[in-house]
């Protein structure tokens, strides 16, 4: 079974705009790449899980997600460093008036992208990392059994579109930045094969 590190993606990886939805906003966080390179020289599946309701709401078409996809990946490869998977959900259980419009068990704190991830990629959700701006990222990490951390490089963390669920656990680390919370990881061990 493998190890892996899960990202959300606005405001972990790259720039937080708000439903980023034209290319030229794609930036990538300062220290985000050599932080993924790093994990992958560890040993660790390194995937990200995203929410783009932006589709539900009808704001960008999913292929959008796509071409944002592979700009990533590129953007990334071009530092050397490189994603096992891409999970997106494009739903809302309520926004937008498509067939997105729906409840699924894919959106975060949803665990369904994690769920999803540890069958294709052979992962212990145990051993595994939840990394993300949002508290709703810090929530799925600890329904899906991972271990949590909360980085300050998006979302502030009194914005009231990130309220902090009542009688939520504390993250098992908060970190600055991307980098920071690889530290964290990389002192608690290798993943698989390193
Ligand atoms: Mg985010
Ligand atoms: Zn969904």
């Amino acid at each position: 079974m493998n190890k892996a590190v899960f990202l959300d993606r606005d405001g972990t990886v790259n720039e937080e705009v708000g439903y980023l939805s034209d290319l030229r906003q794609l930036k990538l966080l300062p220290g985000a790449a050599a932080a993924i390179k790093r994990l992958n020289d560890a040993g660790f599946k390194v995937v990200l899980v995203t929410n783009q309701s932006g589709v539900a709401r009808g704001y960008f078409p999913e292929t959008f997600v796509h071409k944002t996809h592979e700009l990533l990946t590129q953007m990334l490869s071009e530092e050397g460093a490189k994603l096992d998977g891409i999970y997106y959900c494009p739903h809302h259980p309520r926004s937008g008036s498509s067939h997105y419009t729906r409840e699924c068990d894919c959106r975060k704190p949803a665990t369904g992208l994690l769920d999803q991830a540890s069958r294709d990629l052979s992962i212990d959700l145990r051993t595994s990392f939840m990394v993300g701006d949002k508290w709703s990222d810090v929530e799925l990490g600890q329904r899906a059994g991972c271990r949590s951390i909360l980085v300050r490089s998006g979302f502030s963390h009194d914005d009231p579109g990130n309220v902090r669920p009542s009688r939520m656990k504390d993250p098992d680390f908060i970190a600055h930045d991307l980098a920071e919370a690889a530290d964290w990881v990389l002192a608690r061990g290798a993943g698989q094969g390193a």
